[in-house]
């Protein structure tokens, strides 16, 4: 579904990603992980094209974003298609509904008549069991209810591969069961996902790769148990000594 080859991203002369290699293939569930400032926004980033790399390629359902942005328009639109995002902070339109919120882009950028994309939407708030406050604006909501709203709304636009970043870690503890439990729901029903978390329970029930990243670069993935019980990383194991 995802592949990186040979990808660098530069911030002037700041090397923030270094030759990143990864291949997601249909339905894996990748959770990643490692120290603030490893690049691991940046890298889900670069995916959707939030961010552009300057070396290397990234192929997202057969479409090929290059480092050359400029005959690159149609493939970034037709690869935010394809990709859906959810951020740590909602990034919720405060002066929209929820209905509205999720009908948004499929209404402009898909072209789906009104209607439908309202029982779209409402299908997926049933989804993520908060269909009663569609009516309802963002700030009237908590965050894991806005949370789930995001979710909804990312599912509107039929993605093929979900990125979440750090979803739950703006969220009060008792909200992060709720968001969690929708996101393995998706996992469930086979959705590709790539999610950066520091949430070590839902990465052994649900990923089936954990990567490590660690200064710009990959430097170990492996099986949730391996990765966990066994890692081989000095970097790794300082790591996951100072989280569990
Ligand atoms: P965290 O766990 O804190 O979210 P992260 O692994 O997601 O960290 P990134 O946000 O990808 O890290 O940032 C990687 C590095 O790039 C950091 O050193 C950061 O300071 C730098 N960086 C991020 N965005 C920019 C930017 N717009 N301009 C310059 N440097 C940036
Ligand atoms: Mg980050």
């Amino acid at each position: 579904a995802v592949e990186i080859i040979g990808m660098h991203k530069w911030y002037n002369d700041f090397n923030v990603l270094k030759d990143i290699n990864l291949k997601v293939m249909r339905g894996e569930r990748i959770v990643i992980c490692g120290p603030s400032g490893s690049g691991k926004s940046t890298m889900i980033r670069c995916i959707n094209r939030l961010e552009e790399h300057q070396k290397g390629s990234i192929v997202v359902d057969g479409i090929e974003l290059t480092s050359d942005l400029a005959n690159d328009r149609r493939r970034i639109y037709e690869v935010r298609r394809e990709v859906g995002m959810v951020f740590q902070h909602f990034n919720l339109f405060p002066h929209l509904t929820i209905l509205q919120n999720c009908t948004l882009a499929p209404i402009s950028t898909r072209k789906m008549p009104r209607k439908a994309a309202e029982e779209l939407a409402m299908h997926f708030l049933e989804r993520v069991r908060i269909p009663e406050q569609a009516h309802k604006y963002p700030g009237q909501l908590s965050g894991g209810q806005q949370q789930r709203v995001a979710i909804a709304r990312a599912l509107c636009m039929k993605p093929r591969v979900m990125l979440f970043d750090e979803p739950t870690s703006a969220l009060d503890p008792e909200m992060v069961k709720e968001v969690l439990e929708t996101m393995v729901g998706l996992a469930e029903e086979g959705m590709t996902m790539l999610c950066v978390t520091h949430e070590m329970g839902f990465a052994r029930k649900v990923a089936n790769r954990v990567i490590f990243m660690d200064k710009g670069q990959i430097v170990e993935q492996n099986t949730p148990d391996e990765f966990f019980d066994n890692p081989q990383n000095e970097r790794t194991k300082i790591f996951l000594s100072q989280i569990i």
